[in-house]
């Protein structure tokens, strides 16, 4: 690799030396998670050989740029941990703020003879096209010395021979010029085309390496063709594989959720996103004898090679993200998971009554965002006057079937009612609660249908007996009394407990 930081122009104050990434999105919508892995490959090779990551907002089409996602994409990276203090980060710099420089360079090209006007009209070339039975431009205008004039495009005079793209993840790829065409870098309008604004800014901004998403690597040989001609040897290339959904389609925004700031917002850890994100197309080191690609940043940083990106479509699999969130959420430090999973909480709940109950709930749940409705019933107004139970009415109904189960739950009721003065905790709750099973030749599982319906109005939850700790004796004899109540007379207890 060719080192040009010498030579080329490093903003002032920025970091000389070292290898120079950049991550150059359109700020047109929603920040798609195939971008945020794109960025945070760029981010891993730049920590890890000292060098630089520019971010480059390329926001000159103007029809679909909102300022507004240019705040995204900088929050979004930072939720991913790309900070915009940390010394490896350059920027933002904006794409539109250079304007001149893609002009100049346009004119450059013309001057040089690398460039040439041309006064047919899109459907001109159409028309041209389909009565030459060829496709696209044929290089009409090539000799005819048409000089600057409004609604003449400036066309690329693409030279003979062969353009081989070495790209470091898929090795040498060749382009014969033949088959493309004298493409356009200024519009009509005076305009310069994407292609050649996102060349001259990256040899603007001395970049080394462009590694981007695969859909880019048909520019890339017209890309290196300006580089080229433009008097610069052309960065080190990288065109990663995209990401495709269940159906191997590639993901698309109508049709797939790849906003990153929707998984934020469903309570998706950074950490895990991050994680799952780079296991698209590359795996962790010893990833395959652990049997687990579980794999923190640091580790990640220090491993990461395009070299041992792999070549097919990556399946983003919301499922194994889910799983990744899951194993990140169970991971954490007891303290952190309390103040993350806090966060959620409305701010009326008792944070003491939820610490208590954390710990047991901890390694159920895939995403933070299901904490308060795990835990609600532990909040629900206590006492004598409080709200009945809001019962979730298929699991009632599922729970009172057996017509042992009013029998049962009378039963438990006085068994706990006769622990008087006894600790009331959860291994003592699920002791009495088993002496009475073996009478009723019923396995925990049914045992537990009918009071955990009871006293958290569903048939799932945390464990039942450490909720029953933590909502203690009085409101949870009081809730087993109210669904009993509602049970009806009917139920009789077997008069077996104490
Ligand atoms: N602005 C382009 C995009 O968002 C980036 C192209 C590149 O990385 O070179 O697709």
């Amino acid at each position: 690799m060719t080192d040009r930081n010498a030579s080329s122009a490093v903003p002032n104050g920025q970091r000389e030396g070292g290898p120079r990434f950049r991550f150059a999105p359109s700020p047109t919508g929603f920040f798609h998670v195939g971008g945020a892995r794109t960025a945070l490959m760029n981010w891993a090779l730049a920590r890890r050989l000292g060098g630089t990551f520019v971010l480059r907002i390329e926001d000159t089409d103007e029809a679909r740029n909102k300022p507004e996602w240019t705040q995204g994409i900088i929050d979004a990276l930072a939720w991913i941990g790309i900070a915009a203090d940390d010394e490896h980060f350059e920027g933002p710099h904006f794409q539109s703020a250079h304007a001149e420089a893609h002009v100049a360079a346009a004119h450059r090209l013309y001057e040089q003879g690398d460039a040439y006007y041309c006064d047919l009209s899109g459907q001109d070339v159409q028309d041209r096209a389909a009565e030459l039975g060829i496709t696209g431009y044929d290089g009409y205008s090539r000799d005819r010395g048409l000089g600057p004039a409004p609604g003449r495009v400036l066309r690329f005079r693409v030279p003979e021979g062969t353009t081989v793209v070495d790209d470091l993840v898929r090795g040498a790829v060749s382009f014969e010029n033949s088959t493309i065409e004298d493409f356009v870098l200024l519009r009509g309008n005076g305009a310069p085309v994407f292609l050649l604004a996102n060349v001259v800014d990256d040899i603007e901004m001395a970049i080394t390496h462009v590694v981007r998403a695969e859909e880019h690597l048909p520019n890339t040989p017209k890309q290196q063709m300006l580089w080229r001609a433009l008097g610069h040897e052309p960065p080190a290339w990288a065109h990663v594989p995209v990401l495709v959904n269940e159906q191997r389609k590639k993901l698309s925004k109508r049709r797939d959720k790849v906003a990153l700031e929707q998984y934020r917002d469903e309570g998706y850890l950074a950490e895990a996103m991050v994680n799952y994100l780079m296991t698209l197309g590359w795996t962790p080191p010893g990833a395959e004898e652990a049997g687990s690609e579980i794999a923190g940043w640091p580790e990640i940083e220090a491993a990461f090679a395009l070299e041992d990106v792999n070549l097919s479509p990556a399946f983003f699999d919301v499922k194994k993200l889910t799983a990744f969130n899951k194993q990140y959420i169970k991971n954490m430090p007891p303290d952190e998971f309390v103040a993350a999973a806090s966060v959620e909480l409305p701010a009326d709940w008792d944070r003491a009554r939820f610490a208590e109950i954390a710990p047991h709930i901890q390694e159920r749940l895939e995403t933070l965002k299901d904490v308060p409705a795990t835990v609600d019933f532990l909040f629900w107004p206590a006492g004598a006057d409080a709200e009945p139970v809001d019962y979730d009415e298929a699991s009632w109904d599922k729970a009172t079937k057996p017509e042992w189960s009013g029998a049962f739950l009378a039963d438990v009721i006085g068994a706990y009612e006769a622990l008087g003065e006894h600790p009331w905790d959860a291994a003592t709750l699920k002791a009495t609660m088993e002496d009475l099973m073996g009478r009723y030749e019923i396995k925990l599982g049914k045992a537990q249908a009918l009071p955990r319906v009871a006293v958290t109005g569903r048939a799932v939850g945390p464990p039942l007996f450490e909720s029953f700790e933590v909502l203690g004796r009085d409101e949870t004899l009081r809730r087993l009394h109210v669904a009993a109540d509602r049970l009806g007379s009917s139920a009789q207890p077997t008069g077996a407990g104490g």
